[in-house]
């Protein structure tokens, strides 16, 4: 099992990036965890945390302003050892439309923080990841060297999709799928383009999770779902590159 020195993960204020942020904290390996919330003052339960490894800072990944603050900001914390993993979690799902019917603004939205906003925040954190892994001692293509890894869904699968936008808890999901197949497409293009700078790219269904966004009656407790992903994180290697797996290394079809 390998795990990053330094480790980032967006929006960590609640619900599975909160939780993944706990489970990084179980691990001594694990020496700075920056977790990211748009309102730092509204992130009540990261700020109970007390813990010299986790390092709150703001982030709305939509504003290329607050991307570059914060890409300053984590340059002054990880020094010259670069970063190790950076974790696109921050994610909306919108429930609007039936069918085709949805607006121009609400897709705009969807798409922005889903799919455009994981493909700026990785590209600004890029240089700081091929220093993580250029001063890491780690394996190649595990997540202590050098790593982007996004939190996509099950519902981004385009060809285990019998159901259309309907789902079994009546949100209308043609938006958000289309989200999360757009940044599949994105996981597998860096995954090739990245190789050679030694970057592991793998995209990561966590599983139907009680969060605000799974609702109270999914399947999962945010505990559950991201015990199993950072234990398959410290699994990853170069066999996964490019990957779209559920949390137990299961590969999900595109
Ligand atoms: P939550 O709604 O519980 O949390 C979403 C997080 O994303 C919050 O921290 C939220 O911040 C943040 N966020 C939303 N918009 C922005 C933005 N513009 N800028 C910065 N941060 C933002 O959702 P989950 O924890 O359930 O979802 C996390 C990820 O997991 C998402 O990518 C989701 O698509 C994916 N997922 C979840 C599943 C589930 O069943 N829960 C299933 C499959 C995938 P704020 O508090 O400020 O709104």
């Amino acid at each position: 099992m390998v795990f990053p020195r330094s480790v980032l993960v967006t929006g960590a204020n609640r619900g599975i990036g909160l939780g993944l942020v706990q489970q990084f904290l179980k691990h001594p390996e694990v020496e700075i965890i920056i977790a990211t919330a748009r309102d730092v003052s509204k992130a009540t339960e990261l700020n109970t945390i007390k813990d010299p490894r986790l390092h709150i800072l703001p982030l709305t990944v939509t504003c290329d302003k607050s991307i570059d603050n914060l890409v300053e900001e984590v340059v002054k914390i990880v020094g010259e050892q670069g970063l190790n993993l950076l974790v696109n979690n921050a994610g909306i799902a919108v429930n609007y439309g039936t069918k085709v019917e949805i607006s121009r603004a609400k897709l705009h939205e969807q798409l922005d923080v889903n799919s455009i906003s994981v493909v700026l925040v990785s590209q600004k954190f890029l240089p700081l990841l091929q220093k993580g892994g250029a001063k890491s001692t780690a394996p190649d293509f595990t997540v202590g060297k050098s790593a982007i890894l996004t939190i996509s869904s099950g519902l981004g699968s385009i060809g285990a999709n019998a159901i259309g936008s309907k789902t079994i808890i009546g949100f209308q999901s043609l938006a958000y799928r289309m989200s999360k197949s757009a940044v599949n497409q994105f996981n597998r293009t860096i995954a090739v383009d990245l190789e050679s700078d030694g970057v592991l790219a793998v995209a990561f269904c966590p599983g139907w999770v009680q969060t605000d966004l799974g609702s109270a009656k999914a399947e999962l407790t945010v505990e559950q779902s991201t015990s199993a992903l950072v234990d398959s994180f410290s699994k990853l290697n170069k066999e996964h590159n490019g990957g779209f797996l559920n949390r137990k290394l299961e590969v999900i079809p595109f």
